[in-house]
């Protein structure tokens, strides 16, 4: 059984030819892309690395990385976001291998051959996000880095990602994020130590709606970052 949620993927093939529209359904992802790139690279140190890059989605953030000089490979469950991704090479000039194949899959076929595993806004779409943080660290070699970054689980997040991003500001379709799949910090610290992976970093990642910016800081309550190593 892979882990998966049809009704998920399928989210996000509906939207999938607007992916590198920056005034689309994805301009907040459009909008981080740099805060994350230098904060992951700040960390782990891209150039030179060999980076898997788990739901990578329309590659957003697999061509930045590249760009930053890492050898990356993109991976998801959706065909047209995959689709997209590949054909935006012709585009950016970029090389990444995109593939179609379930990360637990990977795993198997290729343990410890990654530097780098980032698995961005995607635990909070997967039925068993414990699965796929120990299929990250299974992936990565040790002293490897593994970055996640997913929703937490609290009222601060329901009312801005929820209410105040799908119904007030019409930011994203509504029904894009299901609350209970929200991951507190110490739930997804948890899974990594289950794992084998030591946290390292954490950051929040704040909208602010007035001057409609983002920013990285101190506040975990809404969207945050959380970097871990495998250990030597
Ligand atoms: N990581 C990208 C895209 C986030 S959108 C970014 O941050 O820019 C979430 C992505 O996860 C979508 O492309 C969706 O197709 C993918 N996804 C959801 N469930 C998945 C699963 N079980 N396995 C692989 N990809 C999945």
């Amino acid at each position: 059984m892979i882990n998966v949620d049809p009704a998920e993927l399928d989210k996000f093939n509906k939207l999938a030819h607007r992916w590198w529209d920056p005034n689309s359904e994805f301009k907040a992802l459009h909008d981080i892309n740099p805060l994350r790139l230098a904060h992951i690279d700040s960390i782990v140190s891209l150039a030179g690395k060999r980076v898997l890059d788990v739901g990578c989605g329309g590659g957003i953030l697999a061509e930045a990385m590249t760009r930053s000089g890492a050898t990356v490979t993109g991976i998801d469950l959706g065909e047209k976001p995959l689709k997209v991704a590949q054909l935006h090479l012709l585009e950016s000039g970029l090389t990444v291998e995109y593939r179609r194949v379930p990360l637990e899959e990977l795993a198997a076929e290729q343990p410890q051959q990654y530097d780098v595993v980032t698995c961005m806004e995607m635990l909070e779409h997967v039925p068993d996000p414990a699965s796929t943080v120990r299929s990250c660290a299974e992936l990565v070699k040790s002293g490897g880095w593994c970055v996640f970054s997913t929703i937490s689980r609290t009222l601060k997040a329901y009312l801005f990602a929820v209410v105040g991003a799908e119904y007030v500001l019409k930011l994203l379709p509504k029904g894009t994020h299901d609350y209970a799949r929200f991951i507190r910090p110490s739930e997804l610290a948890r899974d990594c130590r289950g794992a084998g992976l030591n946290v390292t970093h954490m950051t929040g990642m704040s909208y602010n709606p007035v001057t409609k910016k983002y920013s990285l800081g101190n506040d975990v309550a809404v969207n945050y970052i959380l970097s871990a190593r495998r250990a030597h």
